[in-house]
């Protein structure tokens, strides 16, 4: 263990907020400052005991423990918004969706779909490459059982907010029900003509948005890439790839 208990690196002292998201301006910006927030108690305090204390299989690595930037291409048409890092994926790698089941999954499809190097991503220095898609999620840290509390979201939501003007997507693959209203609502914040009520969430769901300065983006809903749907069949492989097919039409950059 390492004199920072298994965390990669933290500090108290130059914490961002989350306030500070909207006056990055780039996304290398915006990750530096992800990266070293702690507005959430809860959360800094999960994080960092699941990095300190460690799963068996990985006792001899040193852990992120820190909240985690998006990751992929810069200028993505095609952004892919989940729920939270997993406690040893990406709470454990610093790369999204990196170093679990549920990753292995999204990023066979990815690269079966056109968007991904090569089908798997394990690691930060694996040499994957992302085109035409970043992934990202509307929680940074992970949270006890995948489950952020909504105030959890809220706090953390300038952060999606940010993100989403500087790579302006034209297509959001949202995965999962969480997903789906964290980024319905950051929209609407930002001024886009998302319907009320608000679309229900499905996997399949297409639902299509304005903005007042003649923007337009659509939005995809599909099961999350979780082993609780992959196992079960709920969401198979064909599925995801419907859907990631799906965006790259819309989004212009496949036939
Ligand atoms: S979840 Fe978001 S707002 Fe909360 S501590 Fe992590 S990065 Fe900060």
């Amino acid at each position: 263990m390492d004199d920072d208990g298994g965390v990669a690196g933290r500090s108290g002292a130059d914490a961002a907020t989350p306030e500070r998201a909207a006056s990055a301006p780039d996304l290398p910006a915006l990750d530096a400052l992800v990266t070293t927030c702690r507005a959430c108690p809860r959360l800094v305090a999960w994080r960092e005991s699941v990095a300190r204390e460690k799963r068996a299989a990985f006792r001899d690595e040193t852990y992120w423990g820190r909240p985690v930037p998006g990751f992929g291409d810069p200028a993505a048409p095609v952004l892919v918004v989940g729920l939270a890092p997993a406690a040893h994926g990406a709470n454990r790698t610093g790369r999204m969706f990196t170093g679990d089941r549920s990753g292995d999954f999204l990023f066979a499809a990815l690269h079966r779909t056109g968007f991904a190097s090569q089908p798997t991503g394990r690691r930060p220095d694996d040499g994957l490459v992302l085109t035409g898609v970043r992934l990202t999620a509307p929680v940074r840290c992970a949270p006890p059982a995948n489950r952020p509390t909504p105030t959890e979201r809220r706090t953390c939501g300038p952060f999606l907010g940010r993100e989403l003007q500087l790579v302006a997507p034209s297509v959001i693959v949202v995965l999962g029900g969480f997903g789906w209203l964290a980024t319905l609502s950051t929209l609407a914040e930002q001024g886009w003509s998302v319907p009320r009520p608000r679309p229900v969430f499905g996997h399949g769901a297409e639902v299509r948005v304005g903005h007042p300065d003649g923007r337009s983006l659509t939005l995809l809903g599909c099961f999350h890439v979780s082993q609780q749907n992959t196992f079960t069949g709920r969401l198979t492989p064909p599925m995801l790839d419907s859907v990631l097919l799906r965006a790259g039409e819309l989004a212009g950059i496949r036939a």
